[in-house]
């Protein structure tokens, strides 16, 4: 550009003026000196209001040690520095109006601080730069949830809301590790319910899903949070008893096993009542892998099928 072109100086003021993002010029002794447009409409507060006074008198809730040393660093380093919405979402509380993020009242924002060198490249002076990052933050926290519950969806079952085969598996195999770490007692309970195909037979495959809901929300109403439990196919639930030896997890399969034989669930205008078949193996040196640990706990049940199921069996 020659230098006829170069705007004058009013000019490359009102461009300042204009802007759309917040601009203001603060002295050493954060007197204001310049207000852009932005920061009249956002605040409320006028240039002829706050030109000439202290920054830190309309903003008290701003007059806090960190934004001073913060300023003061600025200028006597003479770096800009920066403070994003992820560590602070806004230095000034303004509302937002952005009409397509709905979703957020208040405006986030990124700042930066500028330091403004005179001719002898001395700083005297601070500039604060004001963008209006709402749009980016709210997108960005709605991916983070959408993530969130991706995460969630695909570790769980649809139908039981227990975690889901490959989940459980993942967590069998770390406690499995710990255990050998540790030597920490850990029980396996796997159940199977009895003769579930008859279920399905007589009242049909609905009432079959809704006997699943209801014994998953059994188990995951008697085991305690420290407890996992998973389906593991069709009807077999697999639970995972950290710091538990095989009698106590012989307490629970027995009040689990009750439960169910006691209480029918309502469907349609059907009473369904079924009784469940309970393996309890407790985590060993001898076993190889968790596999194996799988398979023991998983022949139990198979035992408890045999010989008459509805009962347990612990190997
Ligand atoms: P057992 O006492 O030996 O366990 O007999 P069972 O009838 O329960 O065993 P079997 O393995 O023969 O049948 C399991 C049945 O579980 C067959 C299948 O249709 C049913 N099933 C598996 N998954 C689901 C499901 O998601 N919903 C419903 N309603 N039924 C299912
Ligand atoms: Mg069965
Ligand atoms: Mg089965």
């Amino acid at each position: 550009m020659s230098p006829q072109n170069t705007p004058s100086f009013q000019a490359q003021l009102a461009l300042l003026k204009g802007l759309d993002v917040g601009l203001i010029i603060l002295e050493s002794d954060f007197t204001v000196t310049f207000w852009n447009q932005f920061m009249s409409n956002h605040s409320g507060i006028m240039p002829k209001r706050i030109l000439g006074s202290s920054f830190f008198s309309h903003f008290p809730e701003l007059n806090t040690q960190w934004f001073r040393r913060k300023l003061n660093t600025t200028i006597s380093l003479h770096n800009p520095s920066f403070i994003t919405w992820e560590e602070r979402p806004r230095l000034f509380q303004f509302k937002s109006y952005r009409p397509i993020t709905g979703t957020a009242s208040m405006m986030y924002q990124n700042i930066t601080l500028l330091p403004l060198n005179d001719e002898s490249g001395v700083t005297k002076q601070v500039a604060i730069i004001v963008y209006d990052v709402t749009d980016e933050a709210v997108s960005h926290q709605a991916l983070t949830a959408a993530n969130h519950e991706l995460s969630h969806l695909s570790r769980t079952d649809r139908l039981t809301k227990l975690n889901n085969r490959g989940y459980w598996e993942h967590c069998l195999e770390q406690e499995y590790e710990r255990f050998v770490r540790t030597q920490h007692p850990t029980s396996l309970i796997m159940l199977d319910i009895d003769h579930f195909k008859q279920v399905n037979d007589t009242y049909g495959h609905l009432a079959g899903d809704a006997v699943l809901v209801h014994l998953a929300k059994v188990i995951q109403q008697m085991i305690r949070s420290t407890d996992i439990a998973g389906r593991f196919g069709g009807e077999e639930f697999g639970i995972i008893l950290p710091n538990t030896p095989a009698a106590n997890a012989e307490i629970l399969a027995e009040r689990l096993r009750y439960k169910i034989e006691t209480h029918p669930i309502a469907y349609a205008n059907e009473q369904l009542l079924v009784t469940i078949s309970l393996g309890i193996a407790a985590a060993d040196s001898v076993y190889l892998s968790y596999q194996h640990w799988l398979e023991k706990a998983d022949q139990a049940l198979y035992q408890a099928k045999q010989t008459g199921r509805n009962q347990f069996v612990t190997v």
